[in-house]
């Protein structure tokens, strides 16, 4: 049926010419279609198990935080990105709702549209100021910032030089510009300024890193970035969802502890770890480049403004962030706490003083095994294998956030040493 307006305003119902199939051929080409969907969808479902790269997921049933609800039991939880504790957070929290109140559920548009409330800019500028740059540009995940930044910023005449152990949004960002693409050498400054000399002819030339590498929790040389980059006239980029709220002295992130934060010129990081948890992402640096971005970043163009209670709860995070830096050094206390007891119990924890604390175990059966049996101590860890990390490099992911107590830090060693013992890891 077609409907149009008659002339006394009413509806004017008319009758379409539609040819329609007979409702059985219909029937039958979708259920062959979908039939066949299912048996390659099922063909791959059976690859991934047999391959032993199923990732499941555990319910939790309370607030994220160092103590969670799952499957009926408190368990001690290590594997959040929770680094500063703000998830539930009282003030944090509280704001959130207060927004909610105040500004609704959502905007219910994109935001050149009607999606621009005066929270948002609010919090673009207070992350603006945070990381001491010229202006900020709020996306609903980190992903989306890293998804529509390199297409805005570079062309064909271009040059994008990446780590190859970059985070999969950096990877897909990158596919989708233009620019021509180099892969550096995980962290190797030597590889770097080869392909910073192969690329000497383009425009411009972004090389790009994450500050802080999330699987090994090894951090970015960004001095010796720096150095290349001014003397073969690139820009520096650099993705700080890792970084963002502890690392350096007032938390700033990489680029503060290694003081280079004058000489990286874009930042993206995200909200939804160290900032409250909630979600959302940003880029931050040259306004030219973010007004650019406001006018052809896709994924900010084309999806819905952040929620205002999720920008309740991130404003309030950084605004704590920017009274004290409290917060971020006692981060650095607990981070140590935990890698000097396993070290000293005989682990091997690799990265240096980051709160990731991988437990490295080689053999992906051990790390996955040894994860089980610390659930059932009470102590929620992830084992990491292949693909997720190189073949032979299986690891356990602790993660340590504020908000564990000296007593849950020592608890989780304690269950590390006695599983560790029952598989014959350390003596
Ligand atoms: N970049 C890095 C290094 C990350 O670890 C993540 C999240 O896992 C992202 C980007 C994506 O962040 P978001 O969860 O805000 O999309």
């Amino acid at each position: 049926m077609a409907m149009s307006l008659g002339q006394a305003g009413r509806v004017l119902v008319k009758p379409l010419r539609v040819v329609l199939q007979p409702p059985a051929l219909l029937f039958n080409r979708s259920y062959t279609a979908i039939a066949e969907a299912r048996a390659v969808l099922n063909g791959e479902l059976e690859s991934i198990r047999t391959a032993g790269t199923w990732k499941s997921e555990r319910i939790i049933s309370s607030k994220q935080g160092p103590h969670i609800n799952v499957d009926g039991s408190r368990i001690l939880n290590f594997c959040a990105n929770n680094y500063l504790g703000l998830s539930s957070h009282p003030e944090v929290v509280q704001a959130g709702i207060d927004a909610l109140k105040s500004y609704g559920a959502g905007l219910s548009s994109v935001r050149f549209i009607c999606g621009t409330q005066d929270l948002h800019k609010n919090l673009e500028k207070k992350l603006a100021e945070f990381h001491e740059r010229e202006d900020c540009i709020l996306y609903a995940s980190c992903f989306d910032a890293n998804a529509g930044l390199f297409e805005v910023l570079l062309g064909p005449e271009d040059a994008v030089l990446s780590d190859e152990l970059n985070h999969a949004s950096i990877i897909d960002g990158i596919r989708l510009c233009r620019a021509k693409r180099l892969r550096y050498k995980h962290l190797d400054l030597r590889d770097l300024e080869s392909k910073l000399k192969e690329s000497q002819s383009s425009r411009m030339r972004l090389v790009v890193t994450d500050g802080v590498f999330s699987m090994d929790g090894d951090v970015a040389p960004l001095v010796g970035i720096c150095d290349l980059a001014e003397q073969y006239g690139a820009m520096v980029f650099i993705d700080e969802c890792h970084a963002t709220g502890f690392l350096g002295p007032r938390g700033r992130g990489t680029d503060e502890l290694l003081g280079v934060m004058e000489r990286v010129d874009i930042v993206n990081s995200t909200l939804g770890k160290a900032l409250g948890g909630a979600a959302g992402g940003y880029t931050v640096g040259p306004k030219p480049l973010i007004d650019l971005l406001r006018q052809r970043s896709r994924p900010y163009l084309f999806s819905n403004s952040l929620p205002p209670p999720v920008v309740g709860c991130a404003t309030r995070a950084v605004e704590l962030l920017l009274a004290s830096s409290d917060i971020a050094h006692t981060m650095s206390a607990k981070t140590m706490r935990f890698r000097n007891k396993m070290t000293e119990a005989g682990f091997t924890i690799s990265g240096s003083a980051h709160p990731i604390c991988p437990v490295m175990l080689g053999d992906a059966r051990l790390a996955s095994l040894i994860a089980d049996d610390m659930l059932k101590l009470g102590v929620y860890v992830i084992g990491f294998s292949f693909p997720v990390v190189p073949k032979g490099k299986a690891r356990i992911r602790v993660q340590i956030s504020v908000a564990h107590t000296d007593d849950d830090i020592d608890h989780c060693v304690d269950a590390f040493v006695q599983t560790a013992r029952k598989h014959g890891v350390v003596s």
